[in-house]
């Protein structure tokens, strides 16, 4: 399928922001992909168009009943000025199991490759130049069907916005407090909580705020049956340390497959470190916290790569981990990501590619 492109009028180009000034989320390029899908034609009109507001039925389906997906992922900047993503085909793949669990079409990976490198290649003037500053990419696939009643929609819109955003950790690491929930769950076995779907964020919201408001960043959650084991933390995946063994819960049904756990998982186990995935209760953490035997907690996810946990909140009790500091596996992990992600170590794995922009 060829990909048309309509250029924005350079006179209408908006001005780059100030890159020390970036917010996540914020600030959009120039320049948006999409592609239409019907039952009768399959995906078709692909097309790179300036960015601006869909027009959209107000019956749409998305706006009733939520059939609608995403993917996030990241294009870095390297000192030569080159342009490369982190495992874009995990994205693209993920993005496929999302649609067969929410009843949406495929899209064939070679076209979401094709989409992303040639939107890119239109604004790669968008991608910053900062030091740890990136093009945050965000594809994402709507029911468009104007139709009332519950039935998976037959029209669809795939659709690719990007936009600048900062180093995360610009101020440096820094710890976060979690809370842990047991009266609100973010989705159960069975659920939809493996799927990168909007239904997820939108019932993570009231215990999020909730959580917020006693003073934590992040809310801890427990799996939805018995509310007992530990299934992700905010919108990332999480990683313990105890002892000399890292361990996360198995991808159970109600744990996202992040591509950045599993790109976690296969570093420490090349340096050495046994990693397991089994099912870990509350109970456990917060014994081997008072213990000492707990040596790290921390979350794994596109937007921050490692998000080091400070302090965890149970039970109206708050426990220090790492002594509040940035622990040591965190760090490591964090350092050869980013530095892999940056062209400034060895991509071992083979997991960067180039963008022919
Ligand atoms: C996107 C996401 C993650 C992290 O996935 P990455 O591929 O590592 O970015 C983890 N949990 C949830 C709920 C997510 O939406």
């Amino acid at each position: 399928m060829e990909i048309c492109v309509r250029q924005l009028d350079p006179s209408k180009r908006r001005s780059k922001p100030d890159e020390k000034h970036l917010v996540f989320g914020r600030v959009f390029s120039d320049h948006m992909f999409m592609a239409d899908f019907t039952e009768q034609s399959g995906w078709r009109d692909a097309r790179i168009v300036p960015y601006g507001p869909l027009a959209m039925d107000p019956a749409a389906m998305v706006l009733h009943y939520g059939q609608g997906i995403f993917e996030g992922l990241k294009g870095y900047r390297w000192a030569n000025g080159q342009i490369w993503l982190f495992r874009p085909e995990q994205n693209c793949e993920r993005l496929n199991r999302s649609a067969e669990k929410m009843c949406m079409p495929r899209i064939d990976p070679a076209l979401q490759m094709r989409a992303i490198e040639k939107l890119i290649g239109v604004d790669k003037d968008w991608v910053p130049h900062s030091v740890g500053s990136s093009l945050y990419i965000r594809p994402t696939m709507i029911a468009v069907e104007p139709h009332l009643g519950v039935r998976p929609a037959h029209e669809y819109l795939y659709y690719i916005i990007t936009g600048p955003v900062a180093a995360y950790y610009a101020e440096g690491f820094n710890p976060v407090k979690i809370y842990v929930s047991e009266e609100y769950v973010r989705t159960v076995r069975g659920g939809v909580g493996e799927a990168k779907t909007m239904a997820n964020y939108a019932s993570s919201l009231y215990a999020a705020e909730l959580a917020k408001k006693k003073g934590y960043t992040q809310v801890l959650w427990l799996d939805g049956v018995e509310r007992r084991y530990v299934d992700e933390v905010g919108t990332s995946n999480i990683f313990f340390r105890i002892g000399e063994e890292l361990i996360t819960p198995p991808l159970s049904g109600s744990v996202l497959p992040g591509v950045t756990r599993d790109s976690v998982m296969q570093l420490a186990t090349h340096w050495g470190i046994k990693v397991t995935e089994r099912p870990i209760a509350i109970e456990e953490v917060i014994e081997t916290a008072g213990s000492g035997e707990l040596k790290e907690i921390f979350a794994s996810g596109t937007a921050a790569v490692i998000s080091p946990v400070g302090e965890i909140c149970y039970r109206d009790r708050n426990y220090r981990v790492s002594d509040g500091k940035v622990g040591s596996w965190a760090l490591k992990l964090y350092d050869e990501i980013i530095g892999i992600q940056y062209g400034e170590r060895e991509d071992l794995f083979g997991w960067m590619r180039r963008l022919d922009v």
